[in-house]
């Protein structure tokens, strides 16, 4: 279990008397608490102070959430992207892996921000699996968060996890580089919420995604999720191009096949190391040891940075490998690449965003 302790906790006054909010008071009753009138004041100092990344990462906002309930995961430009909705019921988070995108995503608002209004939430998903049109809605929460991480705190998943449990028209995922599952023991899940993990090789964990859980620990708690009759789903997202890489790799999965029943696994996913230009500096700067951004790194159609081509594919295929001597069964996909990856790794590419999504959604209809 991973141990987190704020520094400060500020609530927005109209969520003082949320159950979320009472969550994470009572969780860190020794903890500063600042009520707030108004967050717009908060967030810019935030913004500003000096080292405001770290810093926030440590700085609790409980506040309302305003926008629209339920929003496709913007994916990314002339990628092949899987279809996915995306519900935020939180933004950044304490881990801090030197990769992280969230780093300059985030930059206007850098606090570790809970949206305490989870019955909007319910009320906005409620009117859209009701709408009966025949769609299926594969939904995660760890798009602009882990979605595991704060959970011991807020306890949203003792929320969540019962409530996607009524619809049969959607799949809850949770995405995880922790192995933080202990609310997911007594929930009624009925199957529909699947419970992913984040993997890397030990020695990758070690040196960029600090706070993590191991990889041992997160194996582990999948077993456990497996037990209490969760599907699961593996994501090696990012993979880093290391030297030893193909041993650690191979290790991963060799570790993975020794505790897991493929027959539970829905999807696994590979996705290389990518990442917007912006994001170079502020690796720079927080993570001096960081070796990860002197890689040869190339702009793509997207303008994100990624390994050449041949490096990528050469990293898909030596993972397809190792997942195939494992169980040939096992459903792979790429996240956010081209069409020719696609088609120089599988042998095949899906014809579009909706196709690729309806291969995924059949896995867990
Ligand atoms: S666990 Fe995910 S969201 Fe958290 S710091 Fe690592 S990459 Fe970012």
């Amino acid at each position: 279990m991973l141990n987190f302790c704020p520094e400060r906790i500020y609530v927005e006054r109209s969520v003082k008397d949320e159950s979320i909010t009472a969550n994470i008071l009572c969780k860190f009753s020794s903890v500063p608490i600042e009520y707030v009138e108004n967050p717009k004041i908060l967030i810019k100092k935030a913004a500003l102070a000096k080292d405001a990344i770290s810093k926030g990462k440590r700085r609790i906002f409980v506040t309302k959430y305003k926008g629209k309930v339920l929003k496709k995961c913007p994916g990314t430009k002339y990628h092949i992207c899987c279809n996915y909705y995306v519900l935020n019921i939180a933004t950044n988070c304490y881990l801090d892996c030197t990769y992280c995108v969230l780093q300059s995503y985030l930059l206007n608002n850098p606090l570790l921000v809970v949206f305490a209004n989870i019955e909007k939430f319910l009320k906005g998903l409620e009117e859209v699996f009701s709408r009966k049109n025949g769609k299926f809605y594969r939904i995660g929460t760890g798009e602009l968060t882990d979605s595991l991480a704060l959970d011991g705190i807020t306890n949203f998943s003792k929320i969540l996890v019962p409530f996607f449990a009524k619809w049969n028209n959607t799949i809850l995922e949770l995405k995880t580089k922790t192995d933080s599952i202990s609310n997911l023991y007594r929930l009624d899940h009925k199957e529909r919420t699947v419970v992913s993990f984040s993997l890397n090789p030990q020695r990758i964990i070690q040196n960029e995604e600090p706070n993590t859980s191991t990889l041992k620990d997160r194996i582990e708690a999948a077993r456990i999720c497996q037990e209490l009759g969760y599907r699961l789903g593996f994501h090696f997202d990012p993979l880093i191009y290391y030297h030893g890489w193909e041993e650690g790799y191979y290790e991963t999965v060799k570790a993975l096949s020794e505790r897991i029943d493929p027959g539970r696994i829905v999807w696994i996913s590979l996705g290389a190391l990518r990442f917007m230009p912006n994001l170079k500096p502020i690796i720079k700067e927080r993570f001096p040891h960081c070796k990860l951004i002197y890689e040869e790194l190339f702009p793509g159609l997207d303008s994100k940075l990624r390994y050449f081509k041949p490096i990528r594919v050469e990293m898909y295929r030596k993972l397809l490998k190792f997942i195939r001597s494992y169980n040939p069964g096992i459903f792979v996909y790429l996240c956010m690449e081209t069409r020719e990856v696609w088609e120089r790794v599988f042998g095949w590419s899906p014809m579009s965003n909706t196709h690729l999504g309806h291969l995924l959604d059949e896995r867990v209809r």
